[in-house]
């Protein structure tokens, strides 16, 4: 995958619908679930520090249980609506 194929793809992503409804599903979430708050924060450092140059290893747990939470609200969200209009 080149540069340019990540950008378009990332548009893609960016602007379609259901990844508004996605991040306004987790906003309203997040308002109510201080778990989730700490998880958002963790992220946040890690971007902090991958921006300031130094290397940050997630623990292997938490990792872990993040992929399997947007995993199963990606697979809810676009399987969902691609099966609705398939019936
Ligand atoms: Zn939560």
């Amino acid at each position: 995958m080149t540069c340019d194929e990540l950008l378009i793809a990332l548009n893609e992503v960016v602007d379609s619908e259901t990844a508004l409804e996605i991040y306004k599903e987790f906003a309203a979430h997040l308002s109510n679930c201080n778990p989730c708050q700490v998880v958002l924060d963790n992220i946040r450092q890690t971007i902090t520090l991958f921006q300031a140059g130094q290397e940050y290893h997630m623990p292997p747990s938490f990792q872990e249980k993040y992929q399997q939470i947007i995993e199963s609200k990606w697979d809810e969200k676009f399987h969902k609506s691609k099966n609705e209009k398939n019936s």
